[in-house]
């Protein structure tokens, strides 16, 4: 694979049809890497082998499926806190069960990574919530692991230095990070380029993705910006995850915008200018 190819983040396909359209933006793109968000329901993983020949003949890698549930609510940061991931105890169980379904799809599509939001890590190391946190992602960690898959933890919901307590906490080889810049920004959970050079030797995969510290009167907390038109500081981040050796896919994410694909093609263009 070339170095730092481009890629693009697929929202989850809410059906074969929608599959089929989010390809061909990607074929428009000209890119041949994509995140792709995991179908929530049975019937669409059942999809994975029509979807695996498609990508095949479009010369098309899915170098990450992340895993979302029925129940995330990014509406505020405490909603986010309440609902995302893996970290509320009352649905941890089912959502364990979807994630290991999850890697069974992502298997089946010939990719060997999941990537998730973990969700809010629990202060308290000693907590019982934190432990069973942890609990649970070991056991998604040993089915990837039997399947030859690793996990990456989505950066930002807490600060790179609990990220890495946890990290070292849960102590498992296939575990490593999907650094999104703009996360840190957005959850005020601190400076981006301090978080890349702290959890440098855990970053495995990337979100390009921006996002301004100001927010503009009833804009939503967790919408992002164009990329290079916010804080993150595009051009740093680029020579930064060089300087600390990355060479895997550079992922371009934008989840709210009125115009999706014109201002993905310009972010290929930004970054295609950066490498050059
Ligand atoms: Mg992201």
């Amino acid at each position: 694979m070339d170095a730092l190819p481009l890629g693009v983040f697929v929202r989850c396909p809410r059906d074969h049809e929608d599959f089929k359209t989010s390809l061909q933006a990607v074929e428009r793109f000209g890119v041949h890497t994509i995140h792709l968000g995991a179908p929530r329901s049975q019937l669409g993983r059942s999809m994975a082998g029509r979807w695996r020949k498609m990508l095949t003949d479009r010369g098309i890698r899915v170098t990450a499926v992340f895993c979302g549930f029925d129940g995330n609510n990014y509406q505020t940061r405490q909603t986010a806190r309440e609902t995302v991931g893996l970290s509320p105890a009352a649905t941890r169980a089912q959502r364990l069960a979807e994630t290991l379904e999850m890697a069974d799809f992502a298997h089946a599509l010939g990719c060997d990574v999941i990537g998730m939001h973990l969700g809010s890590l629990p202060a308290e190391m000693q907590s019982l919530d934190y432990q069973n946190v942890a609990a649970a992602l070991r056991c998604a960690s040993d089915h990837c692991a039997q399947l030859g898959q690793s996990i990456h933890l989505e950066t930002g919901a807490e600060s790179a230095p609990m990220l890495l307590e946890f990290l070292r906490h849960v102590g498992q080889a296939n575990i490593a990070v999907n650094f999104d810049p703009a996360n840190f920004i957005l959850y005020g959970t601190g400076d981006p380029m301090v978080a890349l050079d702290l959890l440098a030797t855990h970053v495995r995969s990337v979100h390009c993705k921006d996002a301004c510290r100001i927010r503009v009167p009833g804009q939503p907390w967790h919408e992002d910006c164009a990329l290079g038109s916010g804080d993150v500081g595009i051009e740093r981040f680029v020579r930064e995850l060089l300087r600390i050796g990355y060479r895997g896919p550079l992922t371009i994410e934008r989840e709210c915008s009125a115009d999706w694909e014109t201002d993905v093609a310009k972010s290929i263009q930004l970054l295609d200018r950066l490498l050059a």
